[in-house]
């Protein structure tokens, strides 16, 4: 997934993007991950427009996900949909643009730098996919999960232990009590 610089000129470029996973390898390493598989291509439709020496890349990634919630343990399927932009700076450039001279708000964009004639975007892209895939999955915010106690699916069942331990509680207060 490289861009060639020389190619960018006045007019911003589109560049598609349809990968296997296997061509990113920080994505291809979380395959490993059991509860998170990515399910098909990496999509991405991008533009990349030349700033003087500098590109920016705007667009949008996407990828299905096999998820397995981190609460009920149910397998469930997503999707990753993001927007990001990526400012590329010319490696020789970076000490003569000083940080005043870029627009406000400049600094908070992900900015990288490029030297030569050629930009890889495979790294961006993964970096920017594996942001999204979620650390603690939820098949649905209000997920319940399983009960500690007796392990049932606390979202299609309900189980006595949660009023059990309550009247625990209850008593034990109540013995306090009793020694006073
Ligand atoms: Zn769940
Ligand atoms: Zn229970």
């Amino acid at each position: 997934m490289k861009l060639h610089v020389d190619h960018i000129k006045d007019v911003p470029v589109s560049v598609h993007i349809d990968e296997p996973v296997s061509v990113f390898p920080l994505l291809a390493d979380m395959q490993h991950d059991a509860n998170c598989h990515i399910t098909g291509n990496i999509l991405g439709d991008l533009t990349v427009t030349r700033e003087y020496e500098n590109i920016r890349v705007t667009g949008r990634i996407s990828a299905p996900l096999a998820l397995s919630c981190s609460r009920c343990l149910a397998d469930y399927t997503s999707f990753i949909d993001t927007n990001f932009t990526i400012f590329f700076r010319k490696e020789s450039s970076i000490s003569a643009v000083s940080d005043d001279e870029l627009e406000l708000g400049e600094m908070d964009l992900l900015s990288s730098a490029y030297s030569g004639d050629e930009i890889d975007l495979t790294h961006e892209i993964e970096e920017q996919v594996a942001m999204e895939i979620p650390l603690k999955p939820l098949c649905n915010d209000d997920c319940k999960g399983l009960c500690h106690t007796c392990g049932i699916d606390l979202n299609t069942s309900t189980c006595s232990c949660g009023a059990e331990s309550t009247s625990l509680k209850f008593s034990a207060l109540k013995d306090f009590k009793v020694i006073q």
